[in-house]
Parts: C-alpha cells; sequence; structure tokens
C-alpha cells in the first residue's frame, strides 16, 4: 500500500498465513513505511518477519531492482537513501502523461494519482490500473506491453539510485543485498556478468533464483549463476494484487538443494 500493492500489510500477512508462509517479508519499491505496520501484522499472527524493501537502480541504461533483507529498517543512511530515490517519481510521471497525451490519452497523470494516493510514489502499475479503469487496455500486462516498456509512448528513461550506493544502503544497515528477479532484465550475456560481478563486488550476496517473475527454466539458469558466483539464493513471489499477480504468496516450488538459501544466512535478524 505504500507503493504499488493493493493490499494492507495485515491483509497480505494473513493471507500469507493462510497460504503456509512461514518466513514473509515485506518488499515495497523505494520505501520502508509499510515496515512497522507489517512487523506488528507478522507478530500478532506468530509469523516469522524479515524487514524488506525493493529498491530501483540504473545500471547500463536498464533498471533493475535490488531487494535488501534484514536490515535496520530506522538507520537513517537507508532512509535518506530511498528519500532521494523516490524524489525523481513525480517528475518522471508528469513526463510519461505529457507523452501518453501526445499519442491521444489524456490526463494520465491525475488518472494515476487517484491509484497511487502519493506523487512520491507514483509508479507504471498505477498508471497501468489507470489505463484499465478508463478502458484503454483490458488488462495491466497490456498497458506494459503497449505503453510503459522502453520504445513505446509512455516509456521515460530515468535514473534511479546506483548499484554501489542500494548494496551500501542495504549492507550498512546490517541486512543483506540480493538481486530481483534477474531475468526480466534483457542484458545481453556480457552485461549480465558485469552486473553480477560489480554486484559482487560491491558487496551484494544474494540473488533470487525461484520468483513469480522467472520461468521454470530461469530457475534452473539462475540455480547455476547463484553457484557460479557463490551467491546465496532466494525465493520471492512478486506478489502485487490478488487481480494482477500470477503468483499467489506462498505458493512458489522450492529453491533447488544444492542452493544456500538467504534466509539461513540471516537467522539473527528474523524478527
Ligand atoms: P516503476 O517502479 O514505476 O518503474 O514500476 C515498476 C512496477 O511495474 C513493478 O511493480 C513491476 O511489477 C511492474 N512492471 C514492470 N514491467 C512490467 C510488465 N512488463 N508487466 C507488468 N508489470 C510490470
Ligand atoms: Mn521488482
Amino acid at each position: 500500500m505504500v507503493s504499488d500493492g493493493t493490499l494492507t500489510p495485515i491483509a497480505l500477512a494473513q493471507r500469507a498465513q493462510k497460504n503456509g508462509v512461514e518466513l514473509w517479508s515485506l518488499t515495497d519499491h523505494d520505501e520502508v513505511g509499510g515496515q512497522a505496520q507489517a512487523k506488528a501484522s507478522a507478530k500478532s499472527l506468530g509469523l516469522s518477519y524479515l524487514t524488506g524493501v525493493e529498491i530501483s537502480v540504473t545500471f547500463a541504461h536498464k533498471t533493475v531492482h535490488i531487494v535488501g533483507l534484514g536490515f535496520d529498517d530506522e538507520d537513517p543512511l537507508i532512509q535518506s537513501g530511498l528519500l532521494a530515490t523516490r524524489g525523481g517519481r513525480e517528475k518522471r510521471a508528469r513526463e510519461m502523461s505529457d507523452q501518453l497525451a501526445k499519442v491521444g490519452i489524456p490526463n494520465c497523470f491525475e488518472g494515476a494519482l487517484n491509484f497511487a494516493g502519493n506523487p512520491e510514489l507514483i509508479s507504471r502499475t498505477h498508471f497501468a490500473r489507470h489505463l484499465v479503469e478508463s478502458g484503454v487496455c483490458s488488462d495491466t500486462n497490456e498497458v506494459f506491453k503497449n505503453y510503459l516498456t522502453e520504445g513505446k509512448p509512455g516509456f521515460i528513461e530515468h535514473r534511479w539510485a546506483s548499484l554501489k550506493d542500494a548494496v551500501h544502503w542495504i549492507t550498512a544497515s546490517k541486512g543483506m543485498a540480493i538481486i530481483a528477479h534477474p531475468g526480466r532484465y534483457g542484458f545481453t550475456p556480457t552485461e549480465e556478468f558485469a552486473f553480477m560481478s560489480e554486484f559482487k563486488a560491491h558487496g551484494g550476496q544474494g540473488i533470487e533464483v525461484v520468483t513469480g517473475s522467472h520461468t521454470p527454466d530461469e530457475y534452473i539458469k539462475y540455480a547455476d549463476v547463484a553457484l557460479e558466483f557463490d551467491f546465496a539464493a532466494s525465493r520471492g513471489s512478486d506478489f502485487h494484487s490478488p487481480n494482477e499477480s500470477r503468483i499467489d504468496l506462498g505458493s512458489l516450488p522450492w529453491l533447488p538443494g544444492k542452493l544456500k538459501p538467504v534466509w539461513e544466512l540471516l537467522e539473527h535478524r528474523i524478527q
């Protein structure tokens, strides 16, 4: 609810528990404002919890996401870093709206803002929901495909945090930095190798292997990458909303057995 999910932390915690989740983390984009509620919700249900965030990073002209788990969400360094990262969202959203107006779809900023509530947190997902509600597209995937991805009218290139800063904010506040859904970035093999190597050199330790954004073939590919780089492996649903997400909480397959799970290294940070 503080970024682009539709459920409140307590509703998510209840859903996680009902689906048999044993350890949960709420990972809003660029924001830790939901952590206190998520922690309290998990505690009230007896569910184990790790603090979480998903930081937007620009690497090789692409946007990638770095997940932080188990950090201290009250640490001023990560809070100020995330505040600066969020700072560009409103300007970018206004530019996206201007571009969409040029192709005959006016007032998208206002429409998306209705879904976001706060301009600081406005995201492409809110534009997608607005364009579905106003009948331009029939679902959010179609909006991304036709309007919000590179080369499409509503796409605005944006500079997010640097990889080095994002990893540093997480590790300096006692957390672990993890590459989110690497299969989604469309890197060439050379770019991908550079990304993994730089991430590791900055102190990154984990990689998502099993996620709602990967195909079963990608589970296998990134299990091999985890072994090659000696990364711990993570498993995350990327669940945003009951209507939009392909994968529900607690329904992904297990990690391949040969991998070292991130939660084993984060045991001391579990609440
Ligand atoms: P933003 O941070 O504003 O760039 O928006 C990122 C959000 O867009 C994330 O929550 C993603 O889940 C969602 N997203 C990105 N690409 C797609 C896509 N191709 N289809 C559906 N959702 C997407
Ligand atoms: Mn993501």
